[in-house]
């Protein structure tokens, strides 16, 4: 009989994004938000501790303190508990293991080979003289994919409520 798998990955876990409760939250100075479901048959019903953050453009945003290790996170993940994904302990998708910066050096990699401007800001140019055009197919595929992340990241971080 073949091993369980030991490795998760964090969709395999129910997700509690802080935005759910973005409309409840603006009502007032919540501290806390009391949750209350099953799991594994299991009934639990607590509370979890809320921070809060200014945004630079007025307003603010509020984060879930880990219960368990009290770090501010904008998900948590649920183990019975809802915590947060470095207390679960899976291995995060490849997606959230990337800290921007690299994507942001990754695409400028395949920037300069292909001869244009650093910086994705700049657009996309043309394709360099005697480059196969299966190369510059996928460098520009991977250049899309990369660009979008980059994108997704930074409306990830625009979730403040005014
Ligand atoms: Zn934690």
């Amino acid at each position: 009989m073949p091993a369980l798998a030991t490795t998760h990955s964090l969709n395999d876990y129910l997700k509690l994004p802080i935005a759910r409760y973005r409309e409840q939250l603006k009502q007032g100075n919540a501290q806390s938000i009391e949750v209350s479901y099953t799991h594994r048959s299991k009934p639990y019903q607590y509370s979890i501790q809320l921070t809060k953050t200014s945004c630079n453009y007025g307003g603010h945003r509020y984060w879930w303190l880990c219960p368990k290790c009290y770090q501010r996170t904008s998900t948590l993940y649920c183990a019975g508990l809802y915590v947060c994904r470095h207390c679960i302990g899976a291995n995060y998708g490849s997606q959230l293991q990337q800290p921007i910066d690299r994507l942001f050096n990754r695409a400028d990699a395949i920037r300069q080979r292909l001869g244009w401007q650093s910086g994705i800001a700049h657009g996309i140019g043309t394709k360099p003289k005697g480059m196969h055009h299966s190369t510059y197919d996928r460098l520009v595929n991977e250049h899309d994919r990369l660009t979008s992340k980059i994108w997704q990241s930074t409306l990830d971080k625009l979730g403040c409520t005014s």
